[in-house]
């Protein structure tokens, strides 16, 4: 069997059109221009390509940018005090403070700055609660994209056996509550999982998201199974995901690539949120 492979840049770039339409739409509706604020703290290179790529998408999409760089070694109440002024600027819809943060800075306490209409990375102590309990919120970027292309495959997720690999509270944890959400029977590997490979071979769809290179060979996976790779590694032969591509291809039904799978779905699921934020703070303040 040779795998479909589920195009991300192309799901992105149609996500990123539908965004595009609503910014323009809300725009003429309301007279002003919802936008993303960014916020990094420090040098961390891999975090700055990101910051980058998020903004250029942003800026693509027609939300204004307010992006925010602040020296690694900031005091704490500086970030907090950062994030409350952009939680009452009625000129930014999303907020995303840019993880990891440097060492001494409590990622808990500071993501819980955000309000809960702002929180477009899905990451608030709030926004995994009305996850976890099925209600209406801003959902995790790289997971939501996950599901958005297994639903463009036409994946069937009612009823299957889905492995997510890795329990991240950024990707495996809420892949497998929107998993479990849609009615998939859920199992969570990580790094004390005995006998990964024996896990993984149940799964009709396997998200991997452990951030180990090639975890994921051809003996880990069903023949005809749907294998997301969520996994990101820069090496000296280019970008490579967790999952090893060109065996694991001849085994499964579908596979995403890396680079061109996983990664521009987070970026369009987080203009998505953004333009979601800005049309639910309207809709509040009118109803
Ligand atoms: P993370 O916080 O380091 O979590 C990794 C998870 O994988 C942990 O739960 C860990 O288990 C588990 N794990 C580690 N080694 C394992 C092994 N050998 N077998 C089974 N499970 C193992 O990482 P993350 O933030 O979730 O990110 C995961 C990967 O996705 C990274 O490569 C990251 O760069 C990438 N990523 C990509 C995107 C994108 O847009 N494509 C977005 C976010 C992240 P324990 O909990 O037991 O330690």
């Amino acid at each position: 069997m040779t795998a479909r492979v589920i195009d991300g840049t192309q799901l992105a770039k149609e996500s990123r059109d539908r965004t595009t339409e609503r910014v323009t739409a809300f725009r003429s509706a309301h007279g002003r221009t919802p936008g993303l604020a960014t916020v990094l703290v420090g040098d961390d290179p891999a975090g700055g390509v990101y910051v980058r790529r998020k903004r250029k998408a942003a800026a693509e999409a027609g939300l204004a940018d307010f992006h925010h760089h602040l020296p690694g070694d900031v005091t704490e109440a500086h970030v907090a005090g950062l994030l409350d002024e952009l939680a009452d600027d009625s000129r930014v819809s999303g907020i995303l403070l840019q993880l990891p943060l440097p060492a001494g800075l409590d990622r808990h306490a500071l993501v819980d700055r955000i309000p809960v209409g702002k929180d477009v990375d899905g990451l608030t102590t709030a926004n995994q609660g009305l996850l976890a309990r099925g209600l209406p919120g801003l959902r995790p970027c790289t997971p939501a994209g996950v599901i958005t292309m297994l639903d463009s495959a036409g994946v069937s997720l009612d009823g299957a056996e889905a492995v997510v690999v890795g329990r991240s509270e950024l990707v495996g944890h809420p892949a497998a509550e929107l998993l479990l959400r849609r009615g998939a029977t859920v199992t969570i590997a990580h790094s004390r999982t005995r006998d990964l490979a024996g896990v993984t071979r149940r799964a009709d769809v396997l998200i991997a998201a452990a951030g180990v290179p090639g975890l994921i060979g051809p003996g880990h996976v069903k023949p005809g199974a749907a294998v997301i790779d969520v996994g990101i590694h820069r090496t000296e032969q280019g970008l490579t995901g967790d999952v090893a591509f060109a065996e694991v291809s001849q085994v499964a039904g579908w596979i995403t690539p890396v680079p061109g799978g996983v990664g521009p779905m987070t970026i369009a699921t987080l203009l998505a949120n953004t333009i979601a934020a800005a049309e639910d703070t309207v809709a509040s303040t009118t109803n």
